[in-house]
């Protein structure tokens, strides 16, 4: 299929409101989604000034199939995942943009599993949105329409059941949460009263502007947050983005926490709980995940960048963890997605058996990553990085995504981006100059190499 353009990215259809991402555009969604997933469809949103826009274009859509619809309301887009899987639907769809500013939205596909859609299945949703065969019922076949409020609970409880209560109780946690502004509003300040943490909130009324931050949990955007955990002498802090599927913490000595540090104590407490296991990171993952499980009898498993692609990897091995680098943690005890809510419960019930978050922090190996990106107009990435791999000197080299070549004193990976004319750059070492070096070096062989091919 060429000269259509790809609606879906690494995390569902984003885009511009009232631009690309119109009610047109999301009802011809809904009547594609409708056509390929019969049956009951649960619906929700983040806290985006466009949602209800979208979500009636959507829900109009997928009715006219004569597929039903259950609105969720807002809800994290976890705590949607949980409801399609336990309440048996045909498929789930979440009217998001995560952690984009506020023009943005977005359409997220779930799979009957829980899962955020594989390709085939997105592949097959878009080939059913060009060729336009939509499935249309009778007048009196239409989908039927009706709400249930009680997603957000259903998630809370589900949280509380899977973690150490008694422990996190005992221990009278006090932390600052920071919601952004979006759908954890709804969720997360009641999950904290539930596991008996008491949170002072930021940014905890639910605004589609995001007028506190922007909802990317950056260092930047969490400024107030560090502040706050140190100005109250607070446990630790924890921020959701948008849609609340990453949790992102800050340390009782008020620290930004970076995601694949939280990501590799949780892997590391879970793994060393079970006698050993595997965790499923993609390959631009740093070593720190590897390295803190491998003395408790963990095992890395990489794959390509995509928390999906992570999601059903780990299903097929039977993974005990697994994540992204940005605060996305997948943990298996709860489903097969990011999950904000969980990681946040897990590392309160981490802290709550040992002592503070920043001693467990600097218990963990220290690597040091640059990243860096460079333009490459309208040349194919693809060519420029076999390039490279044909002039690399001989060494361990992964294509899994895009190529990783170790070092001795650390690995570098070069990849195309996917939604941009640029390659991104990756370099890790123990040593921060020596990641810099490395990055550096490869910005070069990277430009030059654009311009040979
Ligand atoms: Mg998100």
């Amino acid at each position: 299929m060429t000269g259509r353009k790809k609606l879906f990215g690494t995390n569902g259809v984003r885009g511009v409101v009232n631009d690309f991402l119109t009610p047109e555009f999301v009802m011809k969604m809904g009547m594609a989604i409708g056509t390929r997933c019969k049956g009951r469809i649960a619906v929700a949103t983040d806290t985006r000034t466009s949602n209800r826009m979208l979500k009636d274009a959507l829900v109009s859509g997928i009715l006219s199939t004569g597929s039903s619809v259950v609105d969720a309301g807002v809800t994290p887009t976890p705590a949607l995942q949980f409801f399609v899987r336990s309440g048996g639907f045909a498929g789930g769809v979440v009217i998001t943009a995560s952690h984009n500013p506020p023009q943005f939205n977005g359409v997220k596909f779930i799979s009957s599993d829980g899962t955020e859609a594989s390709k085939e299945e997105e592949n097959s949703i878009e080939d059913t949105y060009y060729s336009g065969d939509f499935v249309r019922a009778d007048w009196n076949g239409i989908g039927r329409f009706s709400s249930d409020e009680s997603c957000g609970d259903r998630y809370i409880d589900a949280i509380v059941s899977r973690v150490d209560v008694q422990s996190i109780r005992k221990r009278k946690f006090h932390i600052v949460l920071d919601c952004s502004n979006g759908a954890s509003c709804y969720t997360a300040p009641y999950l904290m009263d539930a596991l008996g943490v008491r949170a002072a909130t930021l940014n905890a009324s639910p605004q589609g502007t995001f007028p506190g931050h922007e909802s990317e949990p950056t260092p930047e955007n969490l400024k107030d947050l560090t502040k706050t955990v140190v100005d109250t002498g607070a446990d630790l802090g924890i921020a959701h983005d948008g849609d609340a599927d990453r949790a992102v913490f800050v340390d009782d000595r008020g620290r930004y926490i970076p995601g694949e540090l939280s990501l590799a104590l949780i892997a590391r407490e879970m793994i060393r709980s079970r006698g050993g296991g595997i965790a499923v990171v993609p390959v631009s993952t740093p070593s720190v995940v590897e390295y803190a499980i491998e003395p408790f009898g963990g095992r890395t498993v990489y794959t390509r960048v995509g928390s999906p692609v992570v999601a059903r990897r780990m299903m097929e091995l039977g993974a005990v963890i697994g994540g992204e680098e940005n605060g996305g943690v997948i943990n298996p005890e709860m489903q097969y997605c990011r999950d904000g809510g969980m990681a946040a419960a897990k590392m309160l019930e981490i802290v709550a058996h040992s002592g503070s978050l920043s001693e467990l922090i600097d218990s963990l190996p220290e690597f040091h990553t640059v990243k860096l990106k460079v333009e490459i107009g309208g040349k194919r990435p693809e060519a420029i990085i076999s390039e490279i791999e044909k002039n690399a000197s001989a060494g361990k080299v992964d294509r899994t995504d895009g190529l990783k070549l170790f070092m001795d004193d650390g690995w570098v990976l070069v990849r195309p981006s996917g939604t941009e004319p640029l390659i991104r750059i990756f370099a890790e070492s123990r040593e921060e100059a020596k990641a810099r070096r490395m990055a550096e070096d490869f910005r070069k062989i990277v430009e030059e190499t654009a311009e040979k091919v």
